[in-house]
């Protein structure tokens, strides 16, 4: 019996699987070998990691190559370095959409610095980009089209597979932020560029990925000793790589049963906060994240209120600053109604019996301010 808070906050990471603990204790209490060095123990330490590289590139498209990189921000950062050699050939424009997470968004605006024009391109009032609209965006001065497969304070996936055609009708690239759907939802094979983190799938924090084409050159971000091709130098952690590849693997392994208990969690969820209103298209959307939102609750009330459940008032990035959240925003949602909104986020060890305890916290506290 412990007295943790209920965890429904899958969205801003995830706990461990056990069986990635298990493939991670060798690599560091036992054998410490650099995968880089040329003697036995380093030989097997590369192995160990190029197992995992290959876990990993099971749930992406064929025809790439995987980077592992420290986070899906490095990754994300290592993939807008594609830019640069494009200016030079008079493509100086970058399109994002306006819900993008700050790893997407906040290094696109630092390109305008270097001469680029970035647009934050605006969602429609369900969440989803209206493909019509970027269709007259995108233009042959675009340089990269960048936008996500599951956003991961509201849960709508987007047409990703429709943007990335539109994006080489212009033969402009595509980098997609699959960060929240990797392991769960289907990765469209014409993206460009993809971007993943290991903690959000029962892996580690401090790994993650950059998914690229086969073809596409990228300029390195880290310099240094030469790994990852040379194009993001330091030492690779085994542990972190065998986590992250374990973590995949177990991914593609249960990913009908995954699926059938995130979507029988979010059917009870629904029922239980039938009172609320869901945030984003209902149709097109991830299941284990359900933001909500009541008219009128002061959600930093009931977070204090609710130290029963851990859940979120937003992304785990922007709460906590003070700041509405753009995404809710870019939804076209009043300052009131945004700071009545709530995200919880389902996962693999969560019970229907959390989801039951949770709502009834959550719905008691939101009662007890007279909603
Ligand atoms: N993109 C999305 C959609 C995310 O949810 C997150 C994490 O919150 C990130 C990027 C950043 O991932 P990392 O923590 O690996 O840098």
């Amino acid at each position: 019996m412990t007295n943790d808070p209920i965890y429904l906050d899958n969205q801003a990471t995830t706990p461990l699987a056990p069986e990635v603990f298990d493939v991670m204790v060798p690599w560091l209490r036992d054998n410490f070998g650099n995968p880089h060095s040329a003697h036995l123990p380093g030989r097997k330490a590369a192995a160990a990691v190029e197992v995992a590289r290959d876990q990993v590139a099971g749930l992406l498209p064929k025809g790439g190559e995987v980077l592992f990189t420290g986070s899906a921000t490095e990754a994300i950062n290592l993939g807008f370095g594609v830019v640069h050699a494009l200016k030079a050939a008079g493509r100086d424009k970058i399109i994002v959409l306006d819900s993008e997470h700050a790893a997407v968004r906040d290094t696109a605006l630092s390109y305008e610095a270097y001469g680029f024009m970035v647009e934050r391109h605006p969602i429609g009032p369900d969440g989803i980009v209206s493909l019509e609209h970027l269709s007259e965006a995108i233009d042959d001065r675009t340089a990269l089209v960048a936008a996500m497969l599951v956003n991961n304070e509201i849960g709508v996936i987007q047409p990703v597979e429709a943007i990335a055609e539109l994006a080489h009708q212009y033969d402009a690239l595509m980098l997609c932020d699959v960060v929240q759907g990797y392991g769960r939802v289907a990765i469209p094979d014409n993206v460009d560029m993809a971007a993943i983190s290991a903690h959000k799938i029962y892996g580690p924090k401090a790994i993650g990925a950059l998914w690229v084409r086969e073809g596409i050159g990228l300029p390195p971000l880290i310099h240094g000793g030469g790994q990852e091709q040379g194009i993001r130098s330091g030492t690779l952690s085994p542990a972190l790589c065998a986590g992250f590849g374990k973590a995949a693997a177990l991914c593609a392994d249960r990913h009908n049963s995954d699926a059938a208990h995130i979507q029988a969690l979010a059917d009870k969820a629904r029922s239980c906060f039938a009172d609320w209103t869901i945030n984003g298209s209902m149709d097109h959307r991830y299941p284990g994240n359900l933001n909500i939102r009541r008219d009128g609750v002061d959600v930093g009330r009931l977070m204090s209120d609710v130290r029963g459940v851990a859940f979120s008032a937003g992304s785990a990035c922007a709460s906590g600053s003070g700041r509405p959240s753009h995404v809710l925003a870019a939804l076209g949602l009043e300052t009131g109604q945004i700071k009545s909104s709530i995200r919880l986020g389902f996962g693999r060890y969560n019970s229907l019996e959390d989801v039951e305890m949770a709502s009834q916290y959550i719905n008691e506290a939101a009662e007890a301010q007279g909603i």
